[in-house]
């Protein structure tokens, strides 16, 4: 099944589901394909890696994973909450994404 994702670079979200819920942090991409975010902070996993050469020495990395982006919810800055947000047409044929319990628009 295919979600719609309104989820944008940048945007800034709470994560509602998994080890991380309640964070908030700002998407470092969005993979439409696999319907996963990578999220700033979010989702940190710790690799084995193997000496290379960027990293000589080897050893534990940690960085983040993306997480579904069912498990995170953009936030609204007038609301300061995580909102369903809507999207809304303008006069000019442009889409904008709006929130659903203040109005306020998301895109700038
Ligand atoms: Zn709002």
């Amino acid at each position: 099944m295919k979600i719609k994702c309104n989820l944008k670079k940048d945007d800034k979200v709470k994560v509602v589901s998994g080890k991380d819920t309640g964070k908030i942090g700002k998407i470092l991409k969005v993979d439409r394909k696999k319907q996963r975010v990578l999220v700033e902070n979010i989702n940190i996993v710790k690799r084995h890696s193997r000496p290379s050469a960027q990293n000589k020495q080897g050893g534990i990395v940690e960085s983040e994973s993306p997480v579904p982006w069912s498990n995170v919810m953009l936030m609204c800055n007038k609301c300061m909450a995580p909102v369903r947000i809507k999207m809304q047409r303008l006069e000019d044929g442009k889409k904008i994404r709006v929130c659903r319990k203040c109005s306020e628009v998301i895109d700038a």
